[in-house]
């Protein structure tokens, strides 16, 4: 790479390349308004502005059933510098995130979704934080123009990824972000199968920073993250980043064990005392000792169940998605030019 690090300031100089992650799942109604955002934000002035001397386009299609494919395929033959990652089918989001970055090889990598809710304009900003020094920059939402029960889902999602992980994993920031090349290859070096990219991302270190922004809503077609994908989404993301829920588990069960032995003492002194009321009050506290314990000994077996589950996928090393195709722009016309334009 010709980009130079500045030891002391770290601050970056000279051309550097830029890949963009896109993942895609049945987003044709999507596409060529992508394409013309992504041309306006990275035409050649802005790009030469920016010092990229390269931007290229890695979109996953991660197992769509509509023209999606056909549409990105049809753009590289007609010279979009770009290449397309077809899966064997749909492995979700994070899988094909992961599918992208495992392919990239520029100075820096961005990741946005297809569906222009992440802003590519915002990409060149980010650039210009990486040269001054910033490995990670990742899109932090200030507002969601969504359904508002999903806004509320995502904001009490990353408050408690933040308090279970114990950790400072930033508010509101999803995977949209740039990354360094060095960064890229520490995510991709990581063993795991189950992947949650911005919680490598988080884990890897580096110098990280956020950049706010609001997100619009989406302007085409519809969501492909219905609540069932939304909760597993959650829940690998929390089972991958902690294991504080198996402590609270444990938690839970020493205390209602000790309120247990508490109520079987009261039990124990009402009888002893024959009150008139001794029976009810007894069958009540033997009824919440039975509710309480069960209630405590369920929720420990679902935490625990969370963990094994995903230990036993892991333990499996099946691959994160497997690629049935890819096509790019070299393969396709290996003369071809250096912008992402078609
Ligand atoms: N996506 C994907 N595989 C899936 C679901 C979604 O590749 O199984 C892509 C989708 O095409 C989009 C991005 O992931 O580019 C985010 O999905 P979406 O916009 O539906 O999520 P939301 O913004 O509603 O949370
Ligand atoms: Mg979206």
């Amino acid at each position: 790479m010709d980009t130079i690090l500045d030891q002391k300031t770290g601050a970056r100089s000279g051309p550097a390349r830029l890949d963009i992650v896109i993942p895609v799942y049945n987003e044709e109604a999507a596409l060529n308004h992508l394409f013309e955002r992504l041309e306006q934000t990275f035409s050649p002035q802005a790009m030469a502005e920016n010092g990229l001397e390269r931007v290229r386009l890695i979109f996953v299609d991660d197992g769509g059933t509509d023209s999606s494919a056909m549409l990105i395929a049809r753009r590289i033959q007609q010279g979009a510098d770009a290449m397309l990652l077809c899966l064997s089918r749909n492995f979700g989001h994070q899988s094909a995130v992961c599918a992208g970055l495992a392919h990239s090889d520029a100075d820096i990598t961005a990741v946005i979704d297809a569906d222009l809710q992440d802003p590519p304009e915002l990409i060149q900003d980010m650039v210009k934080l990486w040269r001054n020094g910033n490995d990670v920059v990742y899109g932090m939402r200030r507002r969601r123009r969504e359904n508002p029960l999903k806004v509320f889902a995502y904001w009490a999602f990353y408050r408690l990824l933040r308090f279970l992980s114990g950790s400072d994993v930033p508010l509101d920031s999803g995977d949209f972000c740039l990354l360094d090349a060095e960064v890229v290859r520490a995510m991709n070096a990581l063993p795991e199968k189950l992947r949650f990219p911005r919680g490598l991302r988080y884990w890897v270190g580096f110098r990280q920073t956020g950049i706010q922004y609001d997100r619009p809503r989406r302007m085409h077609g519809t969501s492909k993250y219905p609540f069932k994908k939304l909760y597993s989404l959650a829940t690998d993301g929390i089972a991958s980043l902690s294991i504080k829920p198996l402590k609270i588990s444990q938690m839970l069960s020493i205390s209602t064990a000790a309120a247990a032995i508490l109520l079987i003492a009261i039990l124990l002194i009402i009888n002893v005392k024959n009150m008139p009321s001794g029976i009810d009050a007894g069958i009540m506290l033997i009824l919440l000792c039975i509710l309480i314990t069960s209630a405590a000994q369920l929720l420990s077996i679902y935490i625990l169940g969370a963990y094994v589950g995903r230990t036993y996928l892991e333990v499996k090393n099946r691959p994160t998605y497997i690629i049935r195709e890819t096509i790019s722009k070299e393969e396709l016309n290996p003369q071809g030019g250096q912008s992402p334009q078609s």
